[in-house]
């Protein structure tokens, strides 16, 4: 099973999606989804920008907004509040990811959970109907646990020096 769709499937899905809904076809909403296509699978507004910067394409910040919410409502991308304060927004694919929030530093890691996957995908719920679902696991991650012991393991020693 191939875990992310193709490239020219998701621009005909973006085409079809603006044909539908009499949207213009405007060259800088195809090139901000390109640009996206060389993301992450999550991305920042930010990343986005930056993507678009290096090769000096300019467009209004409202254009690549604008664009953004043309692709959530095309079901090509979504919304991710992972940790509270960065929103992100993650490209739609085949498998749900798994994502780890280290709750020190805010750092973000993506596994894949094939087992996960396909249980909810199977589940159903009485009287709802599920569309997708978003798993977050918070805790902290090796080197901010490292930080933590090491500076855990200075107080004790500074409780012992301070206790002479
Ligand atoms: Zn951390």
């Amino acid at each position: 099973m191939t875990e992310q769709y193709s490239n020219t499937a998701i621009l005909k899905k973006f085409t079809d999606f603006l044909e539908s809904g009499s949207y213009r076809k405007t060259p800088e909403r195809f090139t901000i989804l390109e640009k996206i296509l060389l993301l992450p699978h999550t991305f920042t507004i930010e990343q986005l920008n930056d993507e678009m910067e290096k090769e000096s394409y300019h467009v209004s910040r409202a254009t690549v907004y604008n664009t953004v919410e043309l692709l959530i409502a095309a079901g090509i991308l979504r919304k991710l509040f992972l940790d509270g304060v960065q929103m992100k927004y993650e490209r739609i694919t085949k498998v749900s990811y798994t994502y780890l929030v280290c709750s020190s530093c805010g750092k973000i890691k993506e596994v894949k959970d094939y087992d996960l996957s396909a249980y909810m995908n199977a589940r159903t719920y009485n009287a709802f109907h599920s569309d997708h679902f978003s798993m977050c696991v918070y805790g902290v991650c090796n080197s901010c646990a490292r930080k933590q012991k090491k500076r855990n393991t200075v107080n004790v020693k500074q409780k012992i020096q301070n206790r002479k």
